[in-house]
């Protein structure tokens, strides 16, 4: 019977045909010195290359490589989460796949997380890649995402860290969060450092993410303060006495139930203040009404891709075709429109109801301030932006489907 390991490697690979087999002879080489049990967990996330046929033929020669292949391609937070959820270490690694992260560094960011952390960030000061496409962008995003988030690491995007399993195993991952874990950590208490670790230019195969990235970061950046707010408040209700503790379960729950509830209870309340208000709030009104269907819209749509995960019904596979396939990005298109309008309508809407709800206030006595109705409505709206970015973005990434899972200690090959 092989021994457990206590040294767990995980690496996702998309199209990386070329890479995989030197990586894992630098990550073999690297774990024998290191000299304690260890496995490596290749990751597929989908390829459409030879990136599997070459990874399981190694897997036939060695028993330390675990090869773990999605049914489609699910995204390098899925496939990083995926590694997590099997390594059975009680330290992991992970790095990228395609030869940019060195191996070499590992035994230095081991050393480092003994010193007592929970989580040690690479930094690649030295990053070999284009300057004013992907070095710049990274250097705006790493600030902002400090100042939001309140961690502050150098190289958030860097693959290249060493986790205690404990901890790294309850960190919920979203979406594309895997640029977030270390503010993510911070949430189950991690203790966090940070080293400099080499960097290589790309050899082989192409990067897999374009400009694009910057608009689906900034879009992260939000959506990870929502999710925050979501898993710092507790799931169930606390049937707690303290009224805002009740106030926050009702807002913040998991599912964000109350936003939905309120942006369609909120319907007939427009129509009303339609015919109130006259011809001046149309513009506002409708804005409002746009971004409350696109919020609708944007949940069925988001259905429809977990039916079509589950269904092989035509309508399941068109959505999945449609929806699934070119990567959910008319859900951050609705997302966008929607948001925009909310922003119109929300700033029309707050300027025509004070000016009604100060009248009718005065009419029947207290005498608010326009500042209060103003903060009022404006909750309200951030209730709505909340809402539309959970369905946008924050997709739970265990909706990845393992196709094989090739290892060692399962007699070569089990399929789910
Ligand atoms: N990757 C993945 N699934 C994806 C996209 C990327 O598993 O959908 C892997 C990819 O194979 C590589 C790592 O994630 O091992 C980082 O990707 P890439 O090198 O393209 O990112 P970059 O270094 O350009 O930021
Ligand atoms: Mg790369």
């Amino acid at each position: 019977m092989e021994e457990k390991p206590t040294l767990s490697i995980v690496v996702p690979v998309y199209n990386e045909e070329e890479n995989v087999r030197p990586l894992f002879e630098k990550i073999q080489a690297v774990c024998e010195a290191i000299g304690e049990a260890y496995e490596v967990l290749f990751v597929d996330d989908g390829s459409h290359d030879k990136t599997f046929a070459v990874l399981s033929e190694l897997g036939k020669q060695e028993p330390q490589l675990v090869v773990i292949r999605f049914e489609k391609n699910a995204g390098q937070t899925a496939a990083m989460a995926a590694g997590f959820e099997f390594a059975r270490g009680e330290r992991i690694v992970s790095m990228d796949g395609d030869l940019q992260n060195d191996p070499i560094d590992i035994p230095r960011l081991l050393e480092k997380l003994d010193e007592g952390y929970d989580l040690v960030c690479g930094w690649r000061k030295e990053r070999q890649d284009k300057f004013l496409t992907r070095r710049v962008p990274s250097i705006i995003a790493n600030w902002i995402i400090g100042k939001v988030t309140g961690v502050p690491i150098h190289d958030n995007g860097c693959s290249l860290k060493a986790y205690r399993a404990s901890i790294i195993k309850q960190v919920p991952l979203y979406g594309e969060m895997h640029r977030f874990i270390p503010a993510m950590s911070t949430v189950v208490g991690a203790r966090i450092a940070e080293i400099v670790v080499s960097h290589h230019p790309r050899r082989f195969g192409k990067s897999k993410y374009g400009l694009g990235r910057i608009w689906r970061v900034m879009l992260d950046i939000i959506a990870f303060k929502f999710i925050i707010s979501v898993f710092t408040s507790s799931a169930e209700p606390r049937n707690s006495k303290n009224l805002w503790h009740r106030f926050s379960d009702v807002l913040f729950n998991p599912k964000q139930r109350a936003f939905r509830t309120a942006a369609v209870l909120s319907l007939p309340f427009f129509v009303l203040g339609r015919i109130l208000f006259g011809a001046a709030t149309v513009a506002a009104l409708s804005c409002l009404v746009l971004a409350i269907a696109l919020l609708v819209l944007g949940g069925l749509t988001e259905n429809k891709i977990q039916q079509a995960n589950q269904t092989s019904s035509v309508s399941g596979r068109l959505a999945h075709f449609f929806i699934f396939g070119c990567k959910r990005r008319p859900i951050r298109f609705l997302g966008l429109i929607g948001m925009m309008s909310l922003l119109l309508g929300g700033l029309l809407f707050i300027f025509q109801m004070n000016a009604f709800l100060l009248g009718a206030l005065r009419s029947i006595g207290p005498n608010l301030s326009p500042i209060f109705i103003t903060v009022g409505i404006l909750v309200f709206c951030v209730g709505l932006f909340g809402e539309l970015i959970a369905f946008a973005n924050a997709k739970h990434v265990k909706d990845y489907a393992v196709e094989t899972i090739l290892s060692a200690n399962n007699e070569g090959a089990c399929s789910e």
